[in-house]
């Protein structure tokens, strides 16, 4: 565990500072061609950033040392300062929160298993959809993060794994994650362009593949249809946690607008289009969302929307938030919502819990720390 210096200096509002993150190769080569550097400038830049990792305009011995500070400044401004981190699991987790160029807290986690590396990152300070058991639910939403801040949370993860500072030695990162603060699909030009930076091959983007990308959602129905046209192979996963729309109101207050059959309608239309096999998030609330009853109602719905080659369910005991009237369901409680939703031949595992003694993945920590 690492303490860093704390300043909080009071948000000054404002767009984060461009970064070549930001932008698409063409629009890079037509900025640094405005600075009056070959077009090709752009590539060596985008290769420090995402296939080196660099940091240091120093490092970049192929660029004219005079031209480096200047394209440095124009294209790669720091956007995101650590202000603390917190480990847990003996090290394999670990949870930053930053600081954006406006004051702004934001965070992202960084989790090693034994078969990947994952980040969970945020794509927005604070969110706007209220769910009520959610920690960034409560404070509400404070502004959108730049495609820059988002693939920033990557790459930083990304240097902290060639580094090795996590148990284990160094590493890559595979896998990311949206499911930190925020609603990605609310935010969707700016996360589009992140998708984008995450996947492209290097030297233009990071180089992941897309199928290991997840993009969590409350279930807003019009970007679900947007996304599934973009010609990408991310996961899709949708935030249930209700199969009936009367219990769903008050979990999700979105369910209102587009209610449970919208949304199951909308990520069969990915799963179809994308091939890929929906995500079903479900937080297991004691006495609120866990009944028998609901477990098969669920998997009825699911096997009839969706299909059950289609959907997977990813149970969530539910992590309370300070002050929370609310609880995770017991164990064999959670066992029996497994069995029911296997009996109606649908996949479906109780997520594992990392973090959760760093508030990890709730929006905790910037919520203390605000
Ligand atoms: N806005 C996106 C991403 C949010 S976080 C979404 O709603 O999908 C990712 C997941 O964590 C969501 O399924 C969210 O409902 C869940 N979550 C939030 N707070 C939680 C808590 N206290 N316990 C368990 N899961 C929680």
């Amino acid at each position: 565990m690492t303490a860093l210096p704390l300043v909080f200096d009071p948000p000054k509002g404002g767009r984060p500072p461009r970064h070549l993150a930001d932008l698409d190769p063409a629009q890079r080569r037509a900025v640094v061609a405005e600075l009056g550097h070959p077009g090709y400038r752009s590539t060596q830049l985008a290769r420090h950033y995402f296939t080196r990792l660099s940091e240091d305009p120093a490092e970049m011995t192929d660029v004219p040392a005079a031209a480096r500070g200047p394209l440095a400044e124009a294209l790669l401004p720091p956007l995101l300062t650590p202000v603390r981190q917190l480990a847990c699991d003996g090290g394999a987790t670990r949870k930053t929160l930053w600081r954006g160029h406006d004051g702004t807290l934001l965070e992202s986690v960084l989790m090693r298993y034994p078969d990947r590396v994952t980040v969970c990152v945020s794509s927005q300070a604070g969110c706007g959809m209220a769910c009520p058991f959610c920690a960034t639910g409560q404070a509400g939403l404070t502004r959108n993060l730049s495609t820059g801040e988002v693939v920033e949370q990557v790459v930083a993860s990304a240097r902290a794994m060639r580094r090795g500072e996590l148990p284990g030695g160094p590493g890559r990162v595979s896998n990311v994650v949206f499911m930190g603060m925020g609603e990605p699909l609310a935010n969707y030009a700016r996360v589009l362009g992140a998708l984008r930076r995450l996947t492209d091959p290097s030297p233009n983007g990071l180089g992941l593949a897309q199928r290991a990308v997840t993009v969590s959602t409350v279930g807003l129905v019009p970007a679900i249809h947007r996304l599934a046209g973009e010609s990408l192979q991310v996961t899709l996963a949708v935030s249930l946690h209700a199969p009936d729309d009367g219990l769903r109101d008050t979990l999700v207050p979105v369910n209102t607008r587009w209610p449970v059959a919208e949304v199951l309608d909308a990520a069969a239309g990915y799963a179809r289009r994308t091939g890929r096999r929906v995500s079903v998030e479900y937080a297991l609330i004691r006495d609120v969302n866990d009944q028998p009853e609901r477990a098969d109602l669920l998997g009825r719905l699911l096997a009839g929307k969706l299909g059950r080659a289609l959907a997977h369910v990813n149970l969530i005991p539910l992590n309370p938030t300070p002050g929370s009237r609310w609880d995770a369901s017991p164990e064999p409680v959670q066992r029996e919502f497994v069995r029911r939703l296997r009996g109606h031949g649908l996949s479906a595992t109780v997520r594992d819990t990392r973090g959760r003694e760093i508030a990890g993945a709730c929006g905790q920590l910037a919520a203390r720390n605000t």
